[in-house]
């Protein structure tokens, strides 16, 4: 082999193992040290430093002093982009820039003894510079890309974190109604299965309809509000779901209600409290001055209107102090044996003049001819007069033919009363709140019929406390049923 080639192949050597050891740095830092060691594999080094150029001024990268002759000299190799050497007294400097093309990333400087230098020295240098100067380049994108990165990190961060304070629950569904993104709160609200298939729901028919969608929802004694945007994304369909609990909200409503329909209630009973003691009082008055006058006849009359104002009376003061046990939970039942027929027939009776004054027919269908049950007689009368007397107050005027259908059957344990009117109904949003006290159906028809709201309450809470029940069913305009249940034996 001629020495040549041997020397070809030594330098190859040299030069696959500097690949080898550049291959083996994974950062800017770890580079410096890369080099230095490569460089000190071939010559014997005293001095090294690494200069950057900030702005005009050349910097050491790890701030080790340099005289004013060596930064000249960096200077004037920064633009030449190749190797230079500088023969001093002593020994030379080696002025190796770290440059991709034109671009110098960093100048390499190193002091050695030497002052001779073979060509394959030089082409190995050369060759190592040119590598390092890729290298270079390569790591600088590689940090950039890993700082880019760490910013989108960051950034996603801090948009989870925004996501995640908000009460709200947030949602992103794609088209195909596959989740992109969701913050905690929606994660916790969908962990209930039935919830998540309803919010599904309102999602698929939000992408079908392609419309936003915003609405309040009851779930499990909860209140939400929903509002599902549509947005268009890069031509790809997306829908916003946010979600949130407004229960707070509605009971603040809700006893906002509550406190104005008492005041109603009060001003209602104060004033319909006046009306019999006014008339008492006139009457008892004209008596009083005119008591020599009157005969025998008109003392009868007088007296019979005093009687029954002051029962008008004494039936508002009952149900106020209904009202007031109803508040502090103390009404109680006390229980006889008594016939529910003849109970019904003694509530139409009673209420026959207000019936037929209404020219409302009321008929009453009967299996059996007496049914004892074991009730509180006065508390079941009341009920039975409140649903009759709320049939006949809600009738519908413009009802050719006004009926009031009472139904009185019983099964193996039970007595079920069903109070059937073809009057002014009730809209299906009030159903299930006609029983809350103070709460009276909102039509303008209904409004302009007296009440207070609080005999359906009483009525509910005496049910209740006989181990029964009472249910309504109604269509606002036809008509509404009552269904009261009560068991035959005491529970
Ligand atoms: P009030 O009759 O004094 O308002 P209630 O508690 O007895 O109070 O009834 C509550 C509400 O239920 C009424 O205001 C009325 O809107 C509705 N309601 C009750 N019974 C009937 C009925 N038979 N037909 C239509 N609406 C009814």
């Amino acid at each position: 082999m001629s020495s040549k080639v041997k020397s070809d192949i030594l330098m190859l050597a040299k030069i696959s193992n500097i690949i080898m050891e550049l291959s083996k740095v994974d950062s800017l830092n770890t580079s410096y040290k890369a080099l230095s060691d490569i460089v000190k594999d071939m010559v014997e080094i005293e001095e090294e430093y690494f200069f950057i150029k900030n702005s005009e001024n050349y910097e050491e990268i790890f701030e080790r002093n340099f005289s004013d002759e060596l930064s000249e000299l960096v200077r004037w190799s920064y633009s030449k982009t190749d190797i230079s050497i500088f023969p001093e007294d002593e020994g030379s400097y080696i002025i190796i820039p770290i440059a991709q093309a034109t671009n110098v990333n960093f100048v390499y400087a190193i002091f050695t003894k030497e002052q001779n230098f073979s060509n394959r020295f030089m082409m190995i240098l050369r060759t190592t510079s040119f590598l390092m100067g890729n290298l270079f380049e390569t790591l600088k994108l590689y940090e950039e890309i890993l700082d880019k990165n760490i910013l989108i990190e960051k950034n996603k961060n801090f948009l989870d974190n925004i996501l995640n304070s908000t009460f709200d629950s947030v949602a992103v569904y794609n088209e195909n109604l596959i989740i992109q993104f969701m913050n905690n709160n929606f994660r916790n609200v969908t962990n209930n299965e039935k919830f998540r298939k309803i919010i599904d729901g309102y999602v698929i028919s939000s992408i079908a309809e392609k419309q936003n969608k915003s609405f309040e929802y009851e779930y499990e004694d909860k209140s939400y509000s929903f509002d599902l945007i549509n947005i268009i994304f890069e031509k790809e369909y997306y829908v916003l779901v946010n979600i949130r609990d407004i229960s707070g909200t509605k009971e603040l409503e809700k006893m906002k209600k509550i406190e104005k329909m008492k005041n109603e209630f009060l001003s209602t009973m104060s004033h319909e409290l006046r009306t019999p003691l006014s008339s008492i009082k006139a009457y008892s008055e004209t008596l009083i001055s005119s008591l020599e006058m009157i005969d025998k006849e008109m003392l009868e009359e007088f007296l019979t209107t005093i009687h029954n104002e002051s029962e008008h009376l004494e039936a508002l003061l009952n149900n106020l102090l209904d009202y007031s046990k109803l508040e502090t939970h103390t009404l109680t039942i006390d229980r006889t044996k008594t016939d529910m027929i003849e109970l019904m027939n003694s509530v139409i009776k009673a209420l026959n003049d207000s019936i037929e004054s209404k020219s409302i027919e009321v008929s009453v269908e009967l299996e059996e001819d007496s049914i004892i049950l074991d009730i509180d007689k006065t508390r079941i009368k009341q009920v039975l007069l409140n649903l009759i007397q709320n049939a006949v107050k809600y009738h519908d005027e413009s009802k050719d033919k006004k009926v009031i259908k009472i139904l009185i059957r019983t099964t193996l344990k039970e007595c079920i009363i069903k109070i059937e009117d073809n009057g002014l109904g009730i809209a299906e949003e009030h159903l299930d709140k006609i029983f809350e006290k103070f709460y009276r159906a909102d039509s303008s028809l209904t409004y302009n019929v007296q009440g207070t709201g609080i005999g359906l309450a009483i009525v509910k809470e005496l049910v209740d406390l006989h181990g029964g029940s009472i249910n309504v069913e109604s269509v606002l305009g036809e008509g509404s049923t009552f269904t009261l249940t009560l068991p035959k034996e005491m529970v």
